[in-house]
């Protein structure tokens, strides 16, 4: 065969899609399985072996390795424009990379809702009007292979790709191989991809169509994450500040993609040029507008940051700081029982039920906790702000 299917199964699939961009055949064909994750379709009859999918695949790669430490540099920072801040995830930093980069002759790519299907797919621009579509993390798997076809075939432009860690690594290594040198490539903390079933059956209670959805928007506060709505007849429906379905599903962890339980690509930075993300842990507790974390990997990366870094206010601190507030090099244990029915309950469309699976088997512990988080949830936030400084932990 030399290819793909070379590994029968799909299990640590990371749903990349770069080996469907990149078949000179297009016998890949990238499609949502039963539980919705996308997995790829081989055509065998079309195949001729050329083996260039295995190259770029994660699931051949033994040699990922976590970077314990390295030559990086990391910044806490936040965007001067207020607004901005609060419009935007974390600090506001994508928005100011990608303008950066269209002024210096990229494409940007980043992820943006389709109104049509109620997914997301993963798009490129030189617009800098049309980049707000792609602000705001979305949690569940995006549909990349239109546009990692158009920046691995097209031979002119320069792209500067914002993507999950498995997505950046199959791009690095499509790069490396083809050396090319046209990629600026900026990954995210990534804790794990929820399926499109859990969004598609989440949003039954809203209504779709849509005229707009902003995720992580900071209604209820930096820390606490909701999803605003623009239904059709145009009325802003803002998601549960407490016990919201899709958000304590997808922190559940229990119906994330099976890659994402041993990924080694969210424990790397040897990829990406910039990793970003939001600054959690102590030092910004008590904060409730938003901080990013930035490691800068590379030259290049430094470049850009430091091309913005006039529009930031920006703290050098330590890497070990910033990766021990996330699932960076953290093992991840789940209970494959519960997985399955979560996911079976979400492909039928039953999201009360899988949230059920999920909240009833917790601890007594656990839930008392829930409750105290959620009570302080419902606080205004320079209440909520006040507690998190004296807690530091919540
Ligand atoms: S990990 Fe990416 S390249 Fe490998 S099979 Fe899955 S979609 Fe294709
Ligand atoms: S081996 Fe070559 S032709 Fe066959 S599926 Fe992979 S990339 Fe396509
Ligand atoms: S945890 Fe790993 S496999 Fe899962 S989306 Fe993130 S980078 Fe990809």
């Amino acid at each position: 065969m030399n290819n793909i299917a070379d590994i029968s199964n799909y299990d640590q699939c990371t749903s990349c899609g770069m080996c469907s961009a990149i078949c000179p055949v297009e016998a890949i064909q990238i499609k949502l399985d039963e539980n919705g994750f996308y997995r790829p379709e081989i055509n065998e009859e079309k195949c001729i072996a050329c083996g260039k999918c295995k190259k770029i695949c994660y699931r051949f790669d033994q040699n990922i390795s976590l970077t314990a430490k390295k030559n990086v540099h990391a910044y806490s920072a936040v965007n001067k424009d207020k607004e901005l801040v609060r419009e935007c995830s974390s600090g506001a930093i994508s928005e100011e990379i990608m303008k950066a980069c269209i002024k210096h002759g990229y494409k940007v790519v980043g992820v943006e809702y389709d109104y049509e299907k109620d997914i997301i797919k993963t798009t490129t621009t030189s617009d800098v009007n049309s980049i707000t579509k792609y602000r705001g993390s979305k949690y569940f798997q995006s549909y990349t292979v239109e546009a990692f076809k158009e920046i691995t075939k097209n031979k002119e432009d320069k792209y500067a790709v914002i993507g999950t860690p498995c997505q950046i690594y199959a791009l690095r290594k499509w790069a490396e191989e083809h050396k090319k040198d046209n990629l600026l490539l900026i990954d995210f903390f990534c804790h794990g991809i929820a399926p499109v079933s859990l969004w598609k059956s989440y949003i039954k209670e809203f209504q779709s169509p849509f005229l707009k959805v902003d995720f992580r928007t900071k209604d209820y506060g930096w820390h606490n994450f909701a999803t605003r709505f623009i239904d059709a007849d145009k009325k802003e429906i803002l998601s549960k500040r407490t016990n919201d379905q899709f958000y304590d599903l997808f922190f559940s962890e229990l119906c994330f993609n099976n890659s994402c339980y041993k990924c080694k690509a969210r424990s790397t930075v040897e990829y990406s040029d910039l990793r970003i993300g939001d600054f959690w842990g102590k030092r910004y507790a008590s904060n409730m507008e938003g901080v990013s974390a930035v490691i800068v990997n590379t030259k290049k990366g430094y470049e850009i940051f430091k091309e913005i870094s006039p529009y930031l206010k920006t703290k050098k601190v330590e890497f070990e700081e910033i990766i021990s507030a996330q699932s960076y090099g953290k093992p991840r244990e789940y209970d494959a029982r519960k997985r399955e029915q979560i996911l079976d309950y979400l492909k039928k469309n039953k999201i009360k039920e899988a949230y059920k699976v999920y909240y009833n088997g917790l601890s007594v512990k656990v839930k008392t906790l829930k409750s105290a988080k959620n009570m302080i949830k419902k606080c205004p936030i320079i209440i909520q702000s006040r507690v998190r400084g004296i807690m530091k932990s919540v």
